[in-house]
């Protein structure tokens, strides 16, 4: 009686069984409660920059600042520098982890809705888009430059950034944008701004021209390496700092992403140019289906290339489908329609699963072989 109840009381537009509003419930407070409890004692280092790059932090103590840092550094000496394998199992990752898992049991089980989707997106926002309970660093953005700037600047890759990218690469390969698609907290923000009812969506718009400037993004900031090393070095010497800060320096102001690099909101820091990009970001983003990953991102264009070859993705029964158009006109994306016509370049699945409910015929799940 009580939980009939409770369905009634939260009940959403959108929700069309009790089994949703269970579900949502779940899925929300599984969340909250591990990734709270797993935020205790968080060790990840939130370097911005070179310069910042510094070894872990350790835990901080009720006791007096001298203790602690005769403490904090007897243990860092013992812990020795961190490794990629340190932020592999912090935990910061960990929660990457849970929700990737509940993503894959979602996703096979077909227990997509939207307030599921609502929910899980709500849930990565806030856990990595707000600098609450995780930092934001390194994003997605700064994982995949900076590992390259650490890499051309100070000769080595650095561990956390090596250790993000390393992921979402392995995420991307297990399924279809699962990094994308279920844990990105720049991802969730536009997908959910996107879900705002009243406003026309565009969802036919040109996925090539889009993609050619996210490809053409990523090739000039790879020929940055390559192409304009002199200028970059003329630069460093310029500013006048040491070899590697000053490189560093140098390779940042030449970064094609640094002008669009939206993160940087989610470092929330309130002036002029935030509310230029979230007015921006905000205002694409309730038109077009995620803007910023189509058109810009790094790790957009690569898990989009990746797509290909990721046996985890959204399948259709062609036997089954009878070609009625339900998936196209009710999934929020412009690709299920491609993926039933069998084109051979579609644009970007997020593997958010909203075409698999969608589908009368029951001719659409995620899985691993082919459905005919
Ligand atoms: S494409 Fe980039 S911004 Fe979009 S979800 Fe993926 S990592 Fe996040
Ligand atoms: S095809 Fe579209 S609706 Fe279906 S999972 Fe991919 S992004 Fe979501």
């Amino acid at each position: 009686m009580m939980i009939d109840e409770l369905h009634h009381f939260l009940y959403l537009p959108g929700m069309q069984t009790p089994k949703d509003v269970t579900l949502l419930l779940l899925l929300v407070l599984t969340c909250f409660c591990l990734c709270f409890s797993a935020s205790y004692g968080d060790t990840l280092p939130a370097t911005d920059s070179a310069a910042e790059a510094a070894p872990i932090e350790i835990h901080e103590h009720d006791h007096d600042e001298e203790e602690s840092e005769q403490a904090a550094a007897g243990q860092q000496e013992r812990k020795g520098p961190p490794t990629v394998g340190t932020f592999l199992l912090s935990n910061k990752f960990l929660a990457f982890y849970i929700l990737a898992v509940i993503a894959v049991v979602l996703l096979f089980k077909g227990w997509i809705s939207k307030p599921v989707r609502i929910g899980m997106m709500v849930v990565a926002f806030v856990l990595f888009g707000m600098e609450m309970i995780f930092p934001l660093h390194p994003s997605p953005m700064c994982a995949t430059t900076k590992l390259f700037m650490f890499r051309f600047t100070h000769g080595a890759f650095f561990p956390q950034f090596l250790a993000l990218f390393g992921l979402m690469i392995v995420f991307s390969l297990v399924a279809r944008k699962l990094f994308c698609g279920w844990i990105c907290p720049l991802g969730a923000i536009q997908e959910l701004v996107h879900k705002i009812p009243g406003v026309k969506k565009f969802k036919f718009f040109n996925f090539t021209a889009f993609n050619t400037v996210r490809m053409a993004f990523l090739v000039l900031f790879v020929l940055t390496f390559f192409a304009v090393v002199d200028q970059v070095g003329a630069l460093a010497e310029r500013l006048g700092e040491d070899s590697s800060a000053g490189l560093w320096a140098a390779y940042s102001a030449y970064s094609v992403y640094a002008p669009v690099n939206m993160f940087e909101l989610l470092h929330w820091q309130i002036d002029t140019w935030f509310v230029v990009m979230a007015i921006v970001l905000v205002g694409a983003s309730l038109v077009l289906y995620r803007p910023f990953c189509y058109a810009i991102c790094p790790i957009g264009a690569i898990s989009w290339l990746l797509e290909r070859i990721t046996p985890g993705r959204v399948r259709v029964d062609h036997n089954a489908c009878t070609d009625c158009g339900d998936c196209s006109e009710k999934s929020p994306c412009p690709t299920i329609g491609k993926i039933v016509d069998g084109k051979s370049v579609v644009p970007d699945c997020t593997l958010c699963g909203e075409c698999i409910p969608v589908c009368p015929e029951k001719a659409i799940s995620f899985g691993y072989k082919s459905r005919g």
